[in-house]
């Protein structure tokens, strides 16, 4: 009798044993069809664990049938198993994100087309001769298709069917990717590029797993690197795959890989079709698609052949999975590299500590590109002291824009140059006040204010997504029109800068808008173009674009986010604030960039204004060095949350007293999350501190996660989190 193990796509923990029957031969990797309960599943053969004995007290159950398709990969199975070992997280959620296009598995069907048959036309109308007309010998149509390349409706088409004029056929559902041509149009590198394309086709050629750190300023051409790196992947006959942070995805990127490379790449990202993402999943698992471009889940994509990852903008936040299995894809990818024995490339200007500090000690190959390509300069940086410069309030309407601010916008407008302010704020205002009883009014789910969208008229918890209409009577004390929107957001200050300057072309770019894509485009075609003078975004607009016609940049609340008690904090805020800054002056003409800044001396700000990235990483690593916070100690967070709050702080208590003792373990809380309050639920935290390159996730295992939760209480643990709410 065979015994196999069988990983099923389902919270479990583990792959369960089935029973082989005899005509079937399967091997670790392959998909198969087996019961569970009264239901059967696709699931994958499983290795099994080192130590484990299979005993089946009961008679096993049988596997149904095998799958006939690509078997998963054994570096796949490797890595999805680090995966969820590292994140305390079920296999079979693990599984759950290779396996995530249903459509996908087993062979995929031809569908029906037409062709030319050798029927005799027997009467000859337009719309027939049409028909053929549209269609050649050896071509294949859909018939949808061939119908609408005539200019007729699909009864024409029945009709020379029937006749055997056409005759039924077969075409395959998708289209081919093509290979990239690695020749195709060459840019030519200057001597920092090349030095570092080199450095990285060196470990290409030699199926060497090594991280490069690539390290260069916004504009300094670091996308024409990895480019040059993608080539030599190519060349290898080997895939690649380039995670974007998702908001980086634009048409536009991929319409530059396709410029340098004459084909389309094959994108994965959450906008994708039930189709698209099939035929994206099986041309990676045939190897068909050679290059992908895609969001942090295209990490975890079935390549069979892959050789190079790259992971642009690799301090972003959203690589971090924030359900399910919480996975860092910038950290994974540097595992999967490592199992299968390829090289890694990490770009960005702003590199997180975590990054920085490991090329800066060898341990990753630093790559620098110091200049921005081309000549131009890098923006200079001033700060605007609010405390000395607070905007005047006109007529009782809150102001919030500087003086010094509205002057350079004003200089800029003369010369037909254009302005950027951003706010990493999206709506009208951040609170509604009642201005007779004091209320404000919150969200009756979670911890936080209510944001108003003046736009449609709501009141919106950009937590949980409810909205409600505004009302013109205060909830609380039912005074009618006493209500205040205090704070702004990007709606108000376009508001602001449409009074400010009537003249001027505007445009606003918010994620909660929720444009087409083609809208967007023709939008962001308007600023490239130069027929609008003042931009006026949140985070969106930071990334990725290049606007020629842009040489301020005015960033309205350089504060915000400093004081959100993550110890990541200070540098996400400088992070985003070089990023938005680097949009200023990319090509001839000198950008300049301007903080509004209520702490004009704080380290961020100072690093800012002197462009000193070195000093801002030296004084960031010395003050978590001295809290032992990541990368100098690990953290683990447990948030315990149940409809009652005691009940959460109890169970959190319980947990902590079943977890060992150990020297060096900091234990903090159970305590009130920070957002202590979300979708009715009360969460209670407790974090997990230890010394670098202690074993957590054991620890974790054999004490406070040994104890189950029951009814309403639920546990979610995060290993090296990076969200503290
Ligand atoms: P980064 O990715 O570092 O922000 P990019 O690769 O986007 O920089 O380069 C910035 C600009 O310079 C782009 O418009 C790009 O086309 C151009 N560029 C970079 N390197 C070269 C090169 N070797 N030859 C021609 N143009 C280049
Ligand atoms: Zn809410």
């Amino acid at each position: 009798m065979t015994i196999i193990n069988v990983l099923l796509p389902l919270a479990i923990a583990d792959a369960y044993s089935y029973e082989l029957p005899e005509h079937l031969h399967v091997n670790i990797g392959d998909f198969v069809e087996v019961p569970l309960g009264s239901r059967k599943m696709i699931g994958v053969v499983w290795p099994s664990k080192p130590n484990q004995k299979i005993v089946s007290k009961t008679k096993l159950k049988l596997v149904i049938s095998a799958v006939e398709m690509q078997p998963l990969s054994m570096q796949l199975i490797k890595f999805i198993n680090w995966v969820c070992d590292y994140y305390i997280s079920p296999k079979g959620m693990g599984l759950r994100l290779v396996l995530n296009v249903p459509e996908a598995i087993g062979q995929v069907q031809n569908i029906a087309a037409v062709c030319l048959g050798s029927g005799q036309l027997e009467r000859s109308t337009k719309a027939r001769e049409q028909v053929l007309n549209a269609i050649q010998k050896g071509e294949i149509y859909k018939k949808s298709e061939l119908a609408k390349r005539a200019g007729v409706g699909t009864g024409v088409v029945d009709g020379l069917l029937k006749m055997g004029v056409l005759s039924h056929s077969q075409m395959p559902k998708f289209a081919k990717f093509e290979a990239p041509k690695t020749n195709h149009n060459l840019a030519e590198l200057a001597q920092d590029q090349q030095i570092a394309a080199k450095s990285i086709c060196n470990a290409i050629d030699a199926n060497k797993f090594e991280t490069f750190l690539l390290d260069g300023v916004t504009g300094s051409g670091k996308t024409e690197v990895y480019f040059a790196a993608l080539a030599a992947t190519i060349k290898q006959g080997k895939q690649a795959v380039v995670l974007l942070p998702e908001i980086a995805l634009t048409v536009d990127f991929l319409q530059r890989f396709e410029n340098r490379f004459g084909v389309k790449p094959a994108p994965w990202h959450s906008g994708l079709s039930k189709g698209a993402r099939e035929r994206v999943w099986r041309a990676i698992a045939s190897g068909e698609a050679k290059i992908v471009i895609g969001a942090r889940s295209a990490l975890f994509l079935p390549f069979v052949n892959l050789g190079l990852i790259v992971v642009d903008e690799e301090h972003d936040g959203a690589y971090k999975q924030d359900s399910g299995v919480l996975y860092h894809a910038r950290d994974m990818a540097v595992v999967r590299a490592n199992i299968g024995k390829f090289p890694l490339v990490l770009a960005s200007a702003t590199p997180s500590l975590e990054t920085y500090l490991n090329a800066t000690s060898g341990k990753y190959t630093h790559l620098v590109l110091e200049k921005r390509h081309g000549g131009a300069k890098m923006p200079h940086v001033k700060a605007i002291d609010l405390r000395a410069n607070a905007p005047q309030n006109e007529n009782g309407n809150q102001r919030f824009l500087s003086e010094p601010l509205i002057t350079a916008m004003r200089a800029k407008l003369a010369k037909n140059e254009q302005s950027l302010l951003f706010l990493n704020r999206r709506g009208y205002a951040p609170l509604t006040l009642c201005r007779a009883c004091g209320h404000r009014i919150a969200c009756p789910q979670c911890d936080a204010w209510l944001v108003e969208h003046r736009h449609n008229g709501r009141l919106m918890c950009h937590h949980c997504g409810i909205s409600t209409k505004k009302p013109t009577a205060c909830p609380e004390c039912e005074v009618e029109d006493k209500l205040v929107a205090c704070g702004p957001g990007v709606e108000r200050i376009f508001e602001e800068a449409q009074e400010l300057f009537p003249e001027a072309r505007i445009e606003l770019l918010s994620s909660d808008m929720h444009m087409s894509v083609d809208e967007l485009q023709r939008r962001l075609a308007i600023i490239t173009n130069g027929e609008c003078d003042i931009i006026i975004g949140t985070q969106m607009i930071a990334k990725g674009h290049h606007f020629p016609h842009l040489t301020l940049v005015g960033v309205v609340d350089a504060d915000l986010g400093l004081e959100n008690g993550d110890p990541r904090a200070a540098e996400r805020t400088y992070q985003l604030l070089n990023q938005v800054a680097g949009r200023a002056g990319r090509e001839q003409k000198q950008g300049n960039v301007l903080l509004q800044t209520y702490t004009p001396d704080s380290p961020v700000m100072r690093a800012m204004i002197a462009q000193d990235r070195e000093a801002f990483y030296k004084a960031e690593a010395y003050g978590r060095e001295l809290a032992a916070l990541p990368p100098f100690g690990r953290l683990a967070s447990i948030v315990v949350s149940s409809k009652e709050q005691k009940k959460a702080f109890e169970f959190a208590r319980a947990m902590i007293d079943q977890s060992p003792k150990v020297t060096g373990m900091v234990i903090l809380g159970p305590a009130p999350a920070p957002m202590g309050f979300v979708r009715g639920r009360h969460r209670v935290r407790v974090l997990a501190r230890a010394p670098k390159g202690f074993k957590m996730q054991d620890w974790l295992k054999s004490g406070m996660l040994s104890l189950k939760p029951k009814g309403d209480l639920k546990v979610q643990t995060d290993t090296d989190p990076y969200s503290f709410f």
